[in-house]
């Protein structure tokens, strides 16, 4: 069959949905085709926090910040290999895109906290309710059911459509087998996200990333629109960039974020009961010295102390409850218990536990000179979890313009095709910092959706 909108958006996740709705607003008729049954894509299961420099947050809060300073941040973090061009525009554009989320998307943010992720000189990251996705995606649903903007789900794009100048004007899909035309008569807008759940994409380009990871993406996240746009010659950029997370489930590659409480003293350990890593290393440095121990696992410790302070247990219940079940994490009276559950080598953590006290104690880790301080774990109840590394976003991705134009290898715009989001590859560099993503999707999208419906 066939359908004829004005422009087409490939992925229902942050960037499709910012594009859609306001190219609708600008006067185009839309439609947004989603390959899964549900929408949101990661953007539903990330933290959703989101960087803003100048926010209403910070000036209450009385936090000092600036453009400049998140280009910097954001430049520097990347290891400078992000477009300064499109990182100078991530920033100015930043306040404008929060507020229209505010005030017209209805997002609700907390009013009063903010969020410091590694990279930062600031707080700078607004935190939507309850700290999930679910919220922007939730708001965003209400708005396109407002504006009847047609969402398709369990529709599979499969190839861009072109005309003899070489313009996009249209997607090949796919539904239930049968084959749809989607007409774009303005432009085709890729919204499909990165490639981190595609083990086979994600080895071509470091062939380190292999089936050993798990993955902290959605199911859908196989890299498609990068695929179709480099069949009509769409040109790539640092794609070898992909950022692993070192500490996940070991069964569904979840981000564990009870083990956040790492960042307040935890240890990780080896079957053998050996610290084997500074934890609080760099995320790519702590994954590979996890895949290199036995079982290329490891294994999370902490104790009453540090719970007091990370209340990690407290706040994550359901994610204790799942692990709990499942063998995954315990809880008990006694380090030698939680050893012996996971046949970790007893005397050996035992021993590990016994030096970590002492630096502790004397403000020194003379093994791996954690950055953050050791605390004691002494005081029960303790906790243990297994846990091992996941690939979490992939930094590299299609080439575009200022106007999220899709560009050729040649360096031309593809005409009539647009991206934004984690499809690109042209702000986070060698390296994403946390709540960069959210402020990348909701910029672009904008952009993308106003040029696409001004054509
Ligand atoms: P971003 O953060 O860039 O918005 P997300 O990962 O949140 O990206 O969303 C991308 C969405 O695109 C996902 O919901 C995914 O299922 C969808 N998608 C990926 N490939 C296709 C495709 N070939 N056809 C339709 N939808 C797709």
């Amino acid at each position: 069959s066939e359908q004829n909108f004005d422009v087409v958006i490939i992925g229902s996740g942050g960037a499709g949905f910012s594009a859609a709705i306001t190219a609708k607003n600008a006067g185009a008729n839309v439609v947004i085709i989603e390959k899964m049954p549900t929408v949101g894509g990661n953007s539903l299961i990330t933290g959703g926090q989101m960087n803003v420099p100048g926010n209403w947050v910070q000036k209450k809060v009385g936090i000092e910040d600036s453009i400049d300073l998140f280009v910097k941040d954001t430049l520097k973090g990347g290891d400078y290999l992000g477009d300064p061009e499109m990182v100078q525009i991530l920033a100015e554009q930043a306040l404008p895109a929060a507020e229209w989320l505010r005030d017209y998307i209805k997002v609700d943010f907390y009013n009063d906290q903010l969020f410091q992720f590694g990279g930062h000189s600031v707080k700078r990251a607004l935190i939507p309710r309850n700290h999930t996705g679910a919220e922007w995606i939730s708001k965003f649903m209400a708005k396109t059911d407002e504006l009847q903007i047609p969402i398709h789900t369990r529709t599979t794009a499969t190839a861009l459509i072109k005309d003899q100048s070489g313009r996009v004007i249209g997607v090949e899909a796919e539904k239930n087998g049968q084959k749809i035309t989607y007409n774009a008569k303005r432009g085709v807008i890729m919204a499909t996200g990165g490639f981190g759940a595609n083990v086979a994409m994600r080895t071509k380009y470091a062939p380190e990333l292999d089936n050993r990871y798990g993955t902290t993406n959605a199911r859908g996240i196989m890299g498609d629109g990068i695929v179709m746009a480099e069949k009509l010659n769409a040109k790539t950029h640092n794609m070898k960039s992909i950022q692993t997370y070192p500490i996940c489930h070991i069964d569904t590659g979840v981000i564990s974020l009870i083990a956040d409480s790492r960042f307040f003293g935890a240890i990780v350990v080896n079957k053998e009961g050996h610290r084997f890593v500074e934890e609080l290393e760099r995320r790519d440095v702590i994954s590979r010295a996890i895949l290199a121990q036995t079982d290329q696992q490891a294994y999370v410790l902490w104790g009453g102390e540090i719970e007091d302070i990370a209340g990690v247990v407290g706040v994550h219940k359901d994610e204790f409850g799942e692990l709990n079940r499942k063998g995954m994490m315990f809880k008990a009276d006694s380090i030698e218990e939680l050893a012996h559950k996971f046949g970790v080598d007893e005397k050996a953590l035992m021993a590990q536990v016994g030096r970590v006290n002492k630096f502790a104690k004397a403000g020194d880790d003379k093994e791996f000179n954690h950055r953050g301080g050791l605390k004691t774990i002494m005081k029960p109840p303790f906790y243990m979890l297994v846990a091992k590394p996941s690939v979490h976003h992939t930094m590299g991705g299609l080439m575009t313009d200022t106007h999220t134009r899709v560009l050729d290898t040649q360096g031309k715009v593809i005409a009539g095709l647009f991206a934004a989001g984690e499809v690109t590859g042209m702000t986070h560099g060698s390296n994403r910092l946390g709540g960069n993503a959210i402020t990348d999707i909701t910029v672009f999208g904008r952009i993308a959706g106003k040029e696409a419906a001004a054509q």
